[in-house]
């Protein structure tokens, strides 16, 4: 998904820490966000309520923008939308796809681009939103419009798509789902896991997962996932693949 009508997006500014010359200044700073030229139509990311918006501003001064929070408790941000063109309004529900505005280069920008960012709702943590728009990794995860049970969301959560501690307790509860349940549930199958120590543990990789990630499932630190690659002849640590079944010493 684009957050620009297109067919060929390109990013001139990744996510992460940047040096860049800004009205003829070296500025070094943290780019919360991701910079993406191609198209206009700026369109929303995934269903969802506009938060706040502004439709008034110049370049160097006021940028316009739209935010909108979704249904897992994360808000996705637009930025330097071109003065005038934003069509929506705060507490309107938006669709996915739907129009927010023209691609523009007010406030804080060099020219004619949108910057793009995703925060993590109530903790304001900026991620990397480039897997989002180019790999398919979904924002919320898709349930088909129906809820459900208390045991395919332990399993999501075990394989952390959910993610942890108060994150998780968010993210459940913004979806609807009773986070203690579902937590018991994790825990008792965890907990049956690690009593079957004489058993060799497997496990499956599916998409999004890293080694570092696995690590941190398994032993609580990602630092350790040398340990897993040693124990499955694992050259290079980047490389693993859907579906590979990793012995986890
Ligand atoms: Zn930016």
């Amino acid at each position: 998904m684009y957050p620009v009508k297109t067919n060929s997006l390109r990013v001139t500014s990744s996510f992460g820490p940047r040096t860049y010359t800004y009205q003829g200044q070296k500025v070094s700073d943290y780019h919360k966000g991701i910079d993406l030229v191609g198209g206009s139509e700026i369109v929303a990311f995934e269903d969802g309520i506009v938060t706040s918006t502004c439709n008034k501003g110049e370049q160097y001064g006021q940028a316009c923008y739209v935010r909108i929070k979704h249904s897992n408790g994360w808000q996705t941000l637009y930025y330097h939308l071109k003065s005038g063109s934003v069509s929506v309004k705060t507490g309107q529900s938006v669709a996915k796809g739907q129009k927010l505005g023209i691609m523009g280069a007010t406030g804080k920008a060099t020219g004619v681009h949108l910057h793009f960012q995703i925060d993590k709702g109530s903790s304001s943590t900026a991620i990397d939103p480039y897997d989002y728009i180019f790999n398919g990794k979904e924002l919320v995860p898709s349930n088909n419009g129906s809820k459900k049970s208390n045991d395919e969301i332990a399993t999501e959560v075990i394989r952390g798509d959910w993610g942890n501690g108060q994150e998780r307790k968010d993210r459940l509860s913004s979806a609807g789902y009773d986070y203690s349940a579902i937590q018991s549930i994790v825990n008792a199958r965890l907990s049956n896991t690690n009593t079957t120590s004489s058993a060799e543990r497997y496990y499956t990789v599916v998409k999004g997962d890293s080694l570092w990630a696995i690590a941190k499932k398994y032993y609580g630190s990602g630092h350790l996932y040398p340990k897993i690659a040693k124990a499955n002849n694992i050259a290079n640590p980047d490389i693993i693949y859907i579906g590979q079944k990793l012995l986890i010493p």
